[in-house]
């Protein structure tokens, strides 16, 4: 058994990409936050594997379909990788806020997922997200939680990591 890793868990939208109140639906509308890239290189720099956690209702209202959700992350992880970010995985929760699922944030079923798959060390791993529910999913998994503002500020608040 390898050591455990440390990690930085990510929200994706408001955090890495510019959040849309209708849904990001197509590769087209996924809009790096530059900050947040030179926040990402910086965790990456001191050793943090980076683990996307994102609720995906989209998928469950039928706005979007799985495949198109891949469609999206396979340029999300494209456009990281021309910025030399490499992505260790990206967990998404496809249900409805009342689908009662072990995945959806505040809930923490993906950060259990990929502490288990990439044998992460939740004591020495952080959550960073614009929303209240990353911060109480991050606080339950026993991350360190850094929460940042919506579309901002990504890059200053992990200096103190
Ligand atoms: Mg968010
Ligand atoms: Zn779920």
């Amino acid at each position: 058994m390898n050591r455990p890793i440390k990690a930085a868990f990510l929200d994706r939208d408001g955090t890495i990409n510019v959040k849309r109140d209708d849904y990001v639906k197509s590769p087209g509308e996924l809009v790096i936050i530059e900050d947040a890239v030179a926040g990402m290189r910086k965790l990456q720099d001191k050793g943090y594997a980076l683990v996307v956690v994102t609720n995906q209702s989209a998928v469950g209202r039928g706005i979007i379909t799985e495949a198109e959700l891949d469609g999206i992350h396979a340029r999300m992880e494209r456009k990281l990788a021309e910025s030399d970010v490499r992505l260790a995985g990206v967990y998404f929760c496809p249900h409805l806020p009342g689908d009662g699922c072990r995945c959806r944030k505040p809930r923490t079923g993906m950060i259990d997922d990929a502490a288990y798959d990439l044998n992460i060390d939740t004591s020495s791993s952080y959550m960073i997200g614009d929303s209240a529910s990353d911060a109480e999913a991050g606080l339950s998994a026993g991350l360190g939680v850094i929460k940042i503002n919506t579309d901002g500020g990504f890059s200053g608040a992990v200096d103190r990591v």
